[in-house]
């Protein structure tokens, strides 16, 4: 262990590689509910280079590497469930290039949200990116490579959607660029080529390691203003979702639905943001998406609640701080919720499936969703707050997780990043042909398993 110790700090330098049981013992949890896994060593590489380094000696003596982002995905994917290294990407944080005119920026793998946003709007005040409502630490790699979604997602479709290329190392250490990146100094497109980032989205980091990437930018408008729609009568979601989302006028829609405070208590609530460059044109907006709720009104079984300033500004923030608030409901700061994606149609069952969960199990729970596209899917949220300090509290909303993760594939949707456990579940419904097919481009790809091992497999 000593010598592979010497050989990465060859690599990095000795400041940046740790094989202390302090540092080991950080690196083996996230806030959510799974168990720690301590790595070997925590290696923090700065170049494409040195990543591509480790990967070669990784590969050589058959040692796990699992990438790390921001270590937020709260589904415990980046823990070293079979020891070796954790691959911190932080360092490689720069901001390479953004194209105003075809609207991307390229981004090192350790970039996070916070930094191009801020970056965007400090050299770039016209254009924004799409960021979920993850802490600003959270990474665009670690987002876009598990399907992320965020305030731009109801315009513009998953975090993955919205990627131009990638730049990665491959487990046996060769270094690849996938998209027009690959043929061109321009990075504006996954299109003609064969589309291969593929590849490398929604494998949990089984396949590569990203080290560059490239995010489509997209207008920022001057004016920015919500709505929130309330109803009582969950069946009436989908139809008032589909309405809204025709008019295509707005950028983000979510719902959310807590049993705290007591005033929002049983009923559902739409936002619907949306933005505009003049103050006429954001008055027009609002009327056509009132218009096309109009019906509801009239009938007296929804409504637009009236916002004062104040308690919009929540609302209007990106990301949202709510949900990291509500993280820390129980004091001690664990949190993760189960991800659903489904058919927009489903909303009223898997509204109805939370509260029977939450009941039946005594978890502080909060719910809700975000439109993917225009009403294409949705990623309902299934949150469940717990003291990381009461195991028995930690044991409660395990369980919550497990149970919903089964009942939303029985419902017909799919956990997004799900746990390791249910990550076998869904390999259980899955097309076998499909996961032969994933097994298959593993062995190509890692002949020796070495990354982030534990995740997409069997017994
Ligand atoms: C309060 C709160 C709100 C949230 N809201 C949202 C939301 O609105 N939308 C949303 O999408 N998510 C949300 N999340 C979930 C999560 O925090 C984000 O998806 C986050 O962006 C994940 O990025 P990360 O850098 O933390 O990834 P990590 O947790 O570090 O990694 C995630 C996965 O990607 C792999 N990975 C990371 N970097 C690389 C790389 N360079 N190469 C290959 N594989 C890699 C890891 O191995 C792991 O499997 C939220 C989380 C919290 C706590």
């Amino acid at each position: 262990m000593k010598k592979i110790y010497h050989e990465l700090a060859k690599i990095v330098g000795a400041d940046f590689v740790s094989d202390q049981p302090e540092e080991r013992y950080i690196y083996s949890m996230d806030p959510g509910t799974m168990p720690a896994r301590e790595p070997d060593f925590v290696v923090l590489p700065e170049s494409t280079e040195e990543v591509r380094q480790i990967m070669v000696l990784a590969n050589q003596h058959e040692i796990p590497v699992v990438p790390l982002g921001a270590g937020l995905v709260l589904s415990g994917l980046s823990r070293a469930l079979k020891g070796g290294i954790i691959l911190d990407m932080k360092r490689m944080n720069r901001i390479l290039e953004v194209n105003e005119t075809s609207r991307y920026a390229v981004v090192e793998a350790g970039a996070s949200q916070g930094m191009l946003q801020a970056f965007l709007k400090k050299h770039h005040p016209a254009l924004k990116h799409s960021a979920p409502d993850a802490p600003p630490v959270a990474t665009i790699a670690g987002n876009v490579s598990i399907h992320g979604s965020g305030h731009l997602s109801h315009a513009a479709g998953f975090h993955s959607d919205m990627l131009n290329g990638l730049e990665v190392v491959l487990p046996t250490g060769e270094v690849a660029r996938l998209g027009s990146c690959a043929t061109s100094s321009y990075w504006f497109s996954r299109a003609p080529l064969p589309d291969l980032a593929g590849l490398f989205l929604g494998w949990a980091g089984t396949t590569g390691v990203i080290t560059k990437l490239a995010i489509k930018l997209y207008p920022d408008y001057r004016f920015n203003d919500v709505g929130i729609f309330v109803t009582e009568n969950a069946e009436l979601i989908p139809d008032i979702l589909y309405r809204m989302t025709g008019t295509r006028l707005a950028e983000d829609l979510t719902t959310w639905m807590t049993p705290k405070p007591d005033w929002a208590k049983g009923f559902l609530h739409c936002n619907v943001n949306y933005g505009a460059n003049t103050k006429d044109e954001l008055i027009w907006k609002r009327n056509l998406i009132r218009a096309s709720v109009q019906k509801y009104i009239d009938q007296k079984v929804a409504g637009f609640m009236p916002l004062p300033p104040a308690l919009k500004q929540p609302f209007l923030e990106v990301p949202a701080k709510t949900l990291s608030r509500f993280a820390d409901v129980r004091k001690g700061g664990g949190f993760e919720y189960v991800g659903a994606i489904l058919p927009v149609d489903l909303f009223p069952e898997a509204y109805t499936l939370g509260l029977d969960l939450a009941q039946k199990l005594h978890v502080n729970y909060s719910l809700g969703c975000r439109v993917i596209g225009l009403n294409h899917c949705m990623m309902f949220f299934y949150a469940y707050a717990f003291n990381r300090a009461d195991p028995a509290d930690v044991k409660r909303a395990q369980k919550a997780l497990e149970a919903t993760n089964r009942a939303v594939l029985e419902l017909g949707g799919i956990p997004w990043k799900a746990e390791a456990p249910a990550q076998k579940e869904i390999i259980r419904k899955m097309d076998p042909n499909m996961f032969e097919l994933m097994n298959r481009v593993r062995a190509v790809l890692d002949p020796k398993g070495i990354m982030n091992p534990g995740n997409w497999e069997v017994d």
